[in-house]
C-alpha cells in the first residue's frame, strides 16, 4: 500500500480499520513505571509547544487553522511516524520502545513515502466514541495535530472537521498559494454536511 492509499482510507473511513492479528499486543512495561515517566515528560511536552508557539508568535505561518475536531478518530487510528534506523545507540529500537510500551501506540503497518520507511500506528486510547481517555497525558504528536508550520505545507486529514486557511496578508503577496484554500472549502461542505 502507498501513503496516498494509506491517506485516501484514513480521510475516507467511516469505520474503525481492523486490529493487528492478535489484537492490540500487551504492554509489557508495568503502569507503575509507565505514568511516572509520562507525568515526568509532560512538563517538556508543553515547554516544547510553549517555543513553538513564541516562535510561530514571532514569525507567523501563512496558514492558520480553522474548525473543530469531528472525533471521527480517523487520525488517531492512522498515526504516522518516520522509522528511525537503528545506528551505534539503537535509537531507533528505543524509539519504537517508547512509543509502544510508554505511549501505548502500537504498530499497525509500515509504508513508504519518498523512499522513507513510515510507521503506521493505532493507539489503544481512542475510544469509541473518538475521543482520547488519556487526553490530558497525550504525546506531542497528538496535541500538534493538524500540524501547521512556518515553513512548509500543512497537513490535515480531510473530512475531520477542521480545515486550513491562507492568512489574507500571505494571500495578496503569493497568489501561488490560493490553492490551498480548497481546505475550507471542504471545511464549509462538511459543516453544512456532518457526518
Ligand atoms: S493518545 Fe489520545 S489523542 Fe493521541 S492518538 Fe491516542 S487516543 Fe488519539
Amino acid at each position: 500500500m502507498t501513503i496516498e492509499e494509506l491517506l485516501q482510507r484514513a480521510e475516507t473511513a467511516t469505520t474503525h480499520p481492523p486490529l493487528p492479528p492478535g489484537g492490540i499486543p500487551l504492554q509489557r512495561v508495568p503502569a507503575w513505571i509507565r505514568w511516572p515517566l509520562r507525568l515526568f515528560i509532560l512538563p517538556f511536552i508543553h515547554l516544547e509547544l510553549m517555543a513553538e508557539k513564541i516562535a510561530k508568535w514571532i514569525i507567523r505561518p501563512p496558514f492558520e487553522q480553522k474548525g473543530a475536531c469531528k472525533r471521527r478518530g480517523n487520525c488517531c487510528h492512522y498515526i504516522l511516524l518516520p522509522e528511525v534506523k537503528d545506528g551505534f545507540f539503537k535509537w531507533g529500537t528505543l524509539l519504537l520502545f517508547w512509543q509502544t510500551e510508554i505511549y501505548g501506540f502500537y504498530l499497525r503497518q509500515r509504508v513508504e513515502s519518498e523512499g522513507k520507511p513510515i510507521l503506521v500506528m493505532g493507539c489503544r486510547y481512542l475510544q469509541t466514541d473518538g475521543s482520547c481517555s488519556r487526553y490530558l497525558f497525550r504525546p506531542k504528536v497528538c496535541r500538534s495535530w493538524p500540524l501547521i508550520e512556518i515553513f512548509g505545507r500543512p497537513r490535515l486529514l480531510k473530512g475531520c472537521g477542521y480545515a486550513i486557511k491562507l492568512r489574507d496578508s500571505y494571500a495578496r503577496k503569493h497568489p501561488e498559494l490560493v490553492v490551498l484554500q480548497n481546505f475550507e472549502k471542504e471545511r464549509k461542505a462538511n459543516d453544512k454536511n456532518p457526518q
